[in-house]
């Protein structure tokens, strides 16, 4: 049998984080300053940032990723633009990154644009989608329409890049319903890549306001982790790759911003919701004589399975009357798939295969 030589990768990402630059809008939820932690945009702090991060990256990283992200990057007035394009080009061409990425609004999207980020060797576009519902879109004040989000997926796609669509949860008029829609939109454009982020009252935002007014509720935590685990498993089951569910808990966000909607682990527990959902379905769909049920998952994922302190599994055994669950990882499974295995017989036999 010849030996098969697997060949991890290491992708590191370099954020450079540009908050508001290039953004004239003001939506209800925003305070990229708070969102980001970095007050204001310095150029001549860039080259250092990136000389800083560079400096500190393992020997064995095969891939350096520029991340540009915080602000509408290709909002930003065009000299400024082509300057920050022009230096992360410069580390491309020398070797010592090999991709650069960019977040922006889908308006600010236009064939010219995605012209000059081929010219500076772009790969990945995330855009800012939010929703597909025009009613939330006004109600959050975006400023552009779910059409302008088709149009500028689709020229994304045309153009060949990689493209990440990011999506809230819980947004001022958002039912679960928009939420599912927006998702499968997303899934429907193409898009390579998906980032979730349940909404969360920053501060000194319109969002705020409305909410001290009574005009705005935030969701619970377990609304937005039900929430967010539907259009999950809308992902997930379309192929679509997750990068990220909520904002990252940087230190501006544990110290200063523990507002409405916020929670450190709401992807973690969006995930095993997701699980927990999973493994209801096939228990409602395949009934188990014996009261001993065994699911299976990929390599890594049995605690996510399980749930924080058992309790998908204490929760399912409790609904179903059974005496034991077993959550085992199997070569057979992958991804965010998960299989029954009965004991029904004396020899295990697969009941079914989610994948
Ligand atoms: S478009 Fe982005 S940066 Fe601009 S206000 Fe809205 S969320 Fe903030």
């Amino acid at each position: 049998m010849p030996l098969k030589l697997q060949i991890m990768k290491k992708h590191v990402n370099i954020p450079i984080f540009i908050p508001h630059l290039g953004c004239s809008n003001s939506c209800v939820f925003c305070n990229q300053r708070k969102i980001t932690g970095v007050p204001c945009y310095d150029r001549n702090s860039v080259l250092s940032e990136i000389e800083t991060a560079l400096s500190t990256i393992d020997t064995d990283t095969t891939e350096t990723e520029l991340a540009f992200f915080g602000g509408s990057f290709t909002a930003i007035p065009e000299p400024e633009m082509i300057w920050l394009l022009s230096t992360a080009g410069k580390f491309k061409d020398s070797g010592k990154i090999q991709s650069i990425r960019l977040s922006t609004r889908p308006d600010a999207i236009n064939e010219r644009i995605l012209d000059i980020l081929s010219t500076y060797g772009v790969r990945t576009i995330e855009l800012g989608l939010q929703s597909f519902s025009d009613k939330v879109l006004t109600a959050s004040r975006r400023g552009h329409t779910a059409k302008t989000s088709v149009n500028a997926c689709n020229l994304i796609k045309k153009y060949r890049f990689q493209l990440v669509g990011q999506m809230m949860i819980g947004l001022p008029d958002s039912s679960p319903q928009d939420e599912i829609y927006s998702s499968k939109e997303i899934c429907r454009l193409g898009c390579d890549g998906a980032r979730i982020y349940p909404t969360v009252v920053f501060p000194e935002t319109e969002l705020m306001s409305m909410q001290e007014k009574g005009l705005y509720t935030p969701l619970s935590t377990e609304e937005a982790v039900v929430r967010s685990a539907d259009v999950f498993e809308i992902f997930v089951s379309s192929g679509v790759k997750v990068l990220r569910i909520g904002l990252c808990s940087n230190e501006t966000l544990a110290s200063d911003f523990f507002r409405s909607g916020y929670h450190p682990a709401i992807g973690e527990l969006t995930i095993n919701r997701y699980y927990l959902k999973k493994m209801s379905e096939l228990l409602e769909k395949y009934h188990s004589p014996t009261g001993t049920v065994v699911f299976a998952v990929s390599k890594g994922k049995t605690s996510q399975a399980v749930g924080q302190k058992r309790s998908n599994v204490s929760l399912l055994a409790e609904k179903y009357g059974l005496k034991k669950i077993r959550v085992t990882e199997s070569e057979l499974v992958s991804g965010f798939g998960i299989s029954l295995l009965h004991t029904d017989t004396e020899r295990n036999r697969y009941a079914s295969d989610l994948s």
